[in-house]
């Protein structure tokens, strides 16, 4: 298994929608370790999608077993996953994401979601999710599609956080992972600057 660098959210490759796992091969099965590895060392990371990692597949992962609301939830994949129903009642949960360091924004969305995804054996699943998982699931999801979040503010909000994101887009934070670059470069962990 291997920590893989993690995506800056101005790289095209998030921007692009994801296609179809046909089967689950080696390859996928060690596509998935390595994004539960790759997430767990960024310390806060509760979901991470694959075109995050630089793999335009339609896969996620997600952990929430630190969270004392879901002790029962084990880390799972999701794998093409496709969302049949979203709530009509709404609620705004402040989101941050991997790919954007430093950025957290009040976000609005449906409160419960019914999914359909693929496990990591091919199984098929359906289940109806609430909450702050509910909404993990559909931050991950839209990144399946080429959404980002800051992406579901209303245009006016977008232009105030407009410094924030051009500090995004030039590397201009510490972050403790190593990030591809909007031009592709690598930005070292500032952690690994230190040690060196
Ligand atoms: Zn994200």
């Amino acid at each position: 298994m291997s920590i893989l660098p993690i995506y800056n959210c101005f790289h095209p490759i998030l921007k692009i929608k994801t296609e179809p796992v046909k089967e689950i091969n080696d390859d996928i099965k060690n596509l998935i370790a390595d994004m539960f590895e790759t997430m767990d060392n960024t310390g806060n990371g509760v979901g991470l999608a694959a075109n995050q990692v630089g793999k335009s597949l339609s896969i996620f992962v997600i952990n929430v077993s630190e969270l004392e609301e879901y002790p029962d939830i084990t880390p799972f994949a999701c794998i093409n996953p496709e969302i049949l129903e979203y709530s009509n009642d709404t609620i705004t949960i402040s989101e941050g994401c991997l790919s954007s360091p430093e950025l957290y924004q009040d976000i609005e969305r449906p409160n419960s979601i019914k999914i359909k995804y693929y496990d990591h054996e091919m199984n098929e699943i359906v289940k109806t999710f609430d909450g702050f998982l509910a909404r993990v699931l559909q931050h991950e999801y839209d990144h399946l599609q080429g959404i980002l979040f800051f992406e579901k503010l209303s245009n006016f909000k977008q232009t105030l956080i407009k410094n924030k994101l051009n500090k995004i887009k030039n590397s201009k934070y510490d972050i403790d992972y190593n990030m591809i670059n909007y031009n592709g470069t690598l930005k070292k962990s500032t952690w690994d600057k230190i040690d060196e």
